[in-house]
């Protein structure tokens, strides 16, 4: 009864999906082990390198799968992969991530060199923005990318790196004279080193990483100099309504974890889910994830033929649905009793995945704060049309 079946996925949509939820099912006898790894899962990879999912997240003509990336497809993707482990879902999602900016912004030949093993899951992507003092607000950072001769080099700190120590090659933001750049670093350059990241709540690859005077070719240098964020907006502009997709698929297990429980253990003399605030609180959550996923498809259909132009939508989608689910996961557990606190149940893993999602890739106030700037911006455009007319 969830709500796919009510939006027009296309036929090659329902492929994807299919793809992916075999996929999904194929890592749930041993999602529980991925999802506390923090090094890249090797069966759960195997999967996700078999089914050939990965060619999603990279243009044809580079061993991808479309000419354009599909948000739609991504999103979809996302929402199965999620519902069975965390760890999956940031395997497919960050091979994206991570190698957008060299789709978008690599010379010919960087792409030729890495997109191909990208897409065959034979090479891991990674994306290094955020350094140890600096991550919403992105302009303070202090990494630099220096021309020397024919020569980029790299100096300085990035934290809190998704596959960082397991990714071939990094595309990392740095400050070049007034503006920001983006160069491609593989990982076995002289002077990058990666050291184990934090241990989260949530057990993901995260590395810290040290440029230390890395030196590459100007041809590892992605887009143009000093615009960086023009590809950083492109990659959020595809890549964040896939979040909201993520946060769909988490919410949806909980509402169906939640349900399992609630359905089979009786209290009272009847099942918990007849006992008028549980099926309300499971409900509640039913109605969520629904509506979120309405919004994420809907965004993300509108992303599929101008992603820049509906960033906001995929920003809206991304906190509705990320919200969304971290409030089905605690309902769930809230319905679940004693038995929703106990490590190792898959509700308590639920809980703890879906709390990362309202923080990274725009933490939910930051995107709340670009959208009120938009209605003021909106409102003001309306104010000096009525003065003019
Ligand atoms: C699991 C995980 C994986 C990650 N992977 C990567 C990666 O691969 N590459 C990478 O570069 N980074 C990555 N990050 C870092 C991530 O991008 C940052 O955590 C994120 O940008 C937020 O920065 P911060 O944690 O430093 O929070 P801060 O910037 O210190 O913000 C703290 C809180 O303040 C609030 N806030 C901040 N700014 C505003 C604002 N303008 N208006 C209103 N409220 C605001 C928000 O509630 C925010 O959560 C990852 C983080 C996690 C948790």
């Amino acid at each position: 009864m969830a709500s796919e079946q009510l939006f027009d996925l296309s036929d090659g949509h329902r492929a994807i999906q299919k793809v992916a939820r075999d996929v999904a099912a194929a890592v749930e006898p041993f999602a529980a082990e991925a999802d506390e790894s923090s090094g890249v899962h090797e069966r759960t990879a195997a999967v996700l390198r078999e089914s050939g999912l990965a060619r999603q997240v990279v243009p044809a003509g580079y061993g991808g799968e479309s000419e354009t990336l599909d948000p739609l497809a991504l999103a979809v993707v996302r929402e199965a992969l999620m519902y069975s482990s965390a760890h999956l879902d940031s395997l497919f999602g960050m091979q994206g991530v991570g190698s957008y900016s060299l789709s978008v912004g690599g010379s010919d030949e960087m792409k030729a060199e890495w997109l191909p093993k990208v897409a065959a899951l034979e090479a891991i992507a990674g994306l290094a923005l955020t350094e140890p003092d600096v991550g919403s607000d992105l302009r303070a950072i202090t990494t630099t990318i220096e021309r020397r001769g024919g020569d980029l080099v790299v100096r300085g700190r990035k934290s809190f790196i998704t596959n960082g120590g397991a990714a071939s090659f990094y595309c990392v933001l740095g400050k070049e004279d007034d503006g920001y750049s983006m160069v491609l670093v593989p990982a076995s350059s002289a002077g990058l080193t990666a050291e184990q990241g934090a241990d989260i709540i949530a057990p993901h690859i995260l590395g810290e990483l040290t440029f230390d005077d890395v030196v590459v070719p100007e041809t590892h240098r992605l887009g143009e100099p000093g615009k960086a964020f023009s590809l950083m907006l492109q990659t959020l502009a595809v890549f964040r309504v896939t979040v909201a997709g993520s946060g769909v698929g988490l919410g949806q297990a909980a509402v169906d974890e939640a349900t399992a429980h609630a359905t089979t253990r009786t209290q009272f003399g009847r099942p918990l889910l007849e006992l008028g605030a549980v099926g309300q609180n499971i409900a509640s959550s039913w109605a969520d994830v629904e509506s979120a996923r309405a919004m994420t498809y809907r965004a993300a259909s509108l992303a599929r033929t101008d992603p820049l132009s509906h960033l906001d939508h995929s920003s809206i989608a991304k906190v509705v649905a990320t919200e969304a689910a971290g409030r089905a996961a605690d309902r769930a557990v809230q319905s679940m009793g004693r038995f929703g606190l106990v490590r190792g149940s898959k509700i308590e893993r639920l809980y703890r995945n879906a709390r990362p999602l309202r923080v990274y890739e725009g933490a939910t106030e930051v995107l709340l704060d670009s959208l009120a700037r938009r209605l003021g911006k909106e409102a003001a455009k309306k104010q000096a049309g009525k003065k003019v007319s």
